[in-house]
């Protein structure tokens, strides 16, 4: 299927490395020019590189800290008029919440809430005059199924979208909409972490804690990113322009409820 973005240009936070860069290369597959951003240039470099070598779309990368005003400041600098913005940023430290003092929340709500917010703002009015946008944030499967140890990632990824459903019914008009992608666990860096936090909050082996969650999904595996990266892409197609204010788990069955 053409997903007729040819020739669109996108935003794409936190980048380098993920699902992030696993949405930028499914988006410059489709020939979407984009603009990536995160914060190691390093990394950034080699991303922007092996997506314009593996697709031959134009790749801008940006190193910038999205949680920043500078950083985003920098980004839209870069693409003054996104017809796609996917939203994402690292996720908060995993742990007990009584160790988090306020720092520690208003810093994953910058990241996790305050942040995508900004750059909705910044960048919706121009895709409702333009009578084409796609927003996808990226969230997490805390969203439906909080998990404990991740208390500041629940709490400030239900406030995004909370924001977001609201916001997601006044644009649809005008082509323009705005959906949450919910990963499950998938095989990333990230993913990586979290399995280390589990496995010493609960004085386990990580190993052992690995494979227990890998065979405990009913698709007895860890999600690819790649898989990530094509359904946002197919979020962002024309096709999509009906599917509006939603939050999409990808989590290969593992949450257990019909809706
Ligand atoms: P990842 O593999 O650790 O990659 C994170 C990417 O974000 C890197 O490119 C990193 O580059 C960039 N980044 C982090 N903070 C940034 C910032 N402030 N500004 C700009 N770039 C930033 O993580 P991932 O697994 O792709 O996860 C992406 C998001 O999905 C996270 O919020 C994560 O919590 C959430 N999530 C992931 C899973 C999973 O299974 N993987 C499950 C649920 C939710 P720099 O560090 O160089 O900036």
């Amino acid at each position: 299927m053409d997903f007729n973005l040819r020739g669109r240009t996108a935003i794409v936070c936190a980048a380098s490395l993920g699902l992030g860069k696993a949405c930028a290369l499914a988006l410059a597959g489709e020939g979407v020019d984009v603009v990536i951003a995160a914060r190691r240039p390093e990394l950034l470099a080699a991303a922007a590189r092996e997506i314009a070598e593996q697709t031959g779309a134009k790749v801008t990368p940006v190193e910038a800290d999205v949680t920043t005003e500078d950083g985003r400041r920098r980004l839209l600098d870069a693409c003054r008029s996104p017809d796609i913005l996917i939203n994402n940023a690292g996720g908060p430290p995993a742990g007990d919440f009584r160790k988090f003092d306020r720092e520690d929340w208003i810093k994953a709500i910058d990241a996790n809430m305050l942040a995508p917010i900004a750059l909705i703002k910044a960048t919706v009015d121009g895709m409702i005059e333009r009578k084409f946008g796609r927003i996808v944030n990226i969230t997490s499967h805390a969203v439906k199924a909080p998990i404990g140890f991740l208390g500041l990632s629940n709490g400030a990824r239900a406030g995004l979208t909370g924001f977001v459903g609201g916001l997601a019914r006044t644009v649809a008009e005008h082509n323009v909409t705005i959906n949450n992608l919910l990963p499950g666990t998938f095989d990333t860096d990230r993913l990586k972490s979290n399995l280390q936090a589990l496995a010493k909050g609960t004085g386990r082996e990580v190993g052992a804690v690995t494979e227990e969650i890998r065979s405990g999904n009913p698709s007895r595996r860890f999600g690819r990113p790649e898989e990530f990266g094509a359904a946002c892409a197919f979020l962002c197609s024309a096709q999509a322009s009906y599917i509006n204010g939603q939050n999409l788990l990808i989590d290969g069955g593992a949450y257990p409820g019909l809706l």
